[in-house]
């Protein structure tokens, strides 16, 4: 046995196929894939991991590399999870954390879904690879198909952050502009694969990006003792962030890992909270509606530029995610981001990235309405590094004039 893998499964309908070659979506819809949870279970223990080094790699019995596999790797080390007592304190709460994602290589979360996409894409014997990107999704698979020595073609709308087309093309991927949103780029790279011979790496459309950020899930579980926080507030693009911790979470109940409030309790899940910006927000209106599927939200528009994503392939399993954890999915004032960014690197330090930024507006809501009561365990993710927005980040600041005396009194009260 090479991994604890036993096949792939239909999202849509259960169907049941091999994961012995290469898939990509069955009906249109993307696939999980299966363990033999039973084995794992027997071949690792909470002791054996204590041991292992802090990185995403740590839980392979949980991963669909083969383990004679090397990963292809840029050091995705364990994310700081930051207790925040003085933005929990602004919000009338006790216990909230941000677990900072931008500490990962490229500066986002996405590097754990593509280190593993790519890694598995490796291991297929794929040599050539595309994608469409709202921005950081590309900028990871261009460092990552750098490092397994693969060719990368990203698509990119002509108007994402500069930082993440210019990462694109210092690593080396062909890298293009595009008059359009990402369901275009989408389109186009779909449209390229008979030509150009490539395979794609588009959001949930091969089953492995899940599966590497499953292991936000695993690793905050480890990170509180195997005592999950009561909720977890999570940007929503594609979804496959919500979607991969969601797994880790259903596996590790599966595994009888995770504990209960006191001994003997029986393991509370997280309430999974999706936020979207006013802006652009399909899973927002789709769970509003009580619909399993979301519509494609029409003149999509956001500084947040990762949750600009007006349709999703995987749409369902967002909504399903969110319902079956009791969570919510909402939408908020797309012109206050900038507002909420500057609130918590002013109060925490923590640079936040403006996805994360519309988590703090649903934190206010959601607090502010006691659907988040004061005494629970909340956690924000901070998906992206705030440098990677300098659009988002312009601001007027006061100049001083050397040629002339300083005006301390000014300086003072500026
Ligand atoms: C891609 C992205 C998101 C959205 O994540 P999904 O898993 O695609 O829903 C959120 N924040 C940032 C910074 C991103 O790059």
């Amino acid at each position: 046995m090479t991994s604890f893998v036993t096949h792939l499964e239909g999202a849509i309908d259960g169907a049941n196929l091999t994961a012995d070659r290469v898939q990509t979506l069955h009906k249109d819809r993307p696939l999980w894939v299966r363990y033999d949870l039973d084995a794992v279970g027997k071949a690792l223990t909470k002791e054996i991991l204590r041991d292992r080094p802090l990185t995403m790699w740590r839980y392979r019995e949980l991963l669909p590399v083969p383990f004679e596999q090397e990963p292809v790797s840029l050091g995705e080390g364990q994310t700081p999870l930051l207790h925040c007592a003085r933005l929990a304190n602004r919000y009338g709460l006790e216990h909230l954390w941000i677990k900072d994602e931008s500490h990962l290589p490229t500066g986002s979360f996405k590097s754990r879904g593509l280190a593993m996409a790519i890694t598995m894409a490796q291991h297929f014997g794929i040599r050539r690879v595309a994608l469409p990107t709202a921005g950081n999704a590309g900028g990871a698979a261009a460092a990552y198909a750098a490092r397994a020595g693969m060719q990368a073609y990203v698509f990119m709308p002509e108007d994402t952050p500069v930082v993440n087309i210019y990462e694109c093309h210092l690593a080396g991927a062909k890298t293009f502009l595009v008059n359009g949103l990402i369901t275009d780029c989408g389109r186009i790279v779909r449209e390229g694969k008979q030509r150009l011979d490539w395979f794609d790496l588009s959001t949930l459309k091969e089953p492995y990006r899940i599966e590497g950020k499953k292991t936000m899930g695993l690793e905050l579980a480890e990170q509180f003792d195997w005592k999950l926080p009561d909720v977890i507030l999570y940007p929503t693009g594609g979804g496959t962030g919500l979607i991969g911790m969601w797994k880790a979470f259903l596996e590790l109940r599966t595994l009888g890992w995770l504990l209960g409030e006191s001994t003997g309790s029986p393991p509370k899940l997280p309430r999974m909270v999706s936020v979207q910006s006013t802006g652009c927000a399909p899973i927002a209106t789709a769970f509003a509606a009580e619909s399993r599927f979301a519509e494609p939200f029409p003149n999509a528009a956001t500084v947040a530029s990762g949750i600009r994503v007006p349709a999703e392939v995987g749409d369902f399993m967002i909504l399903d995610a969110v319902r079956q954890s009791h969570g919510t999915a909402l939408a908020v004032e797309e012109s206050r981001i900038r507002e909420w960014m500057r609130q918590v690197a002013s109060t925490e330090g923590i640079a936040i990235c403006p996805e994360t930024a519309a988590c703090m507006g649903a934190l206010e809501q959601l607090s502010q309405s006691g659907w988040i009561r004061p005494d629970e365990r909340v956690v924000v993710f901070n998906t992206g590094a705030a440098q990677k927005y300098v659009e988002a980040l312009q601001c007027e600041l006061p100049r001083l004039d050397i040629r002339h005396p300083l005006d301390w009194d000014w300086i003072s009260e500026a």
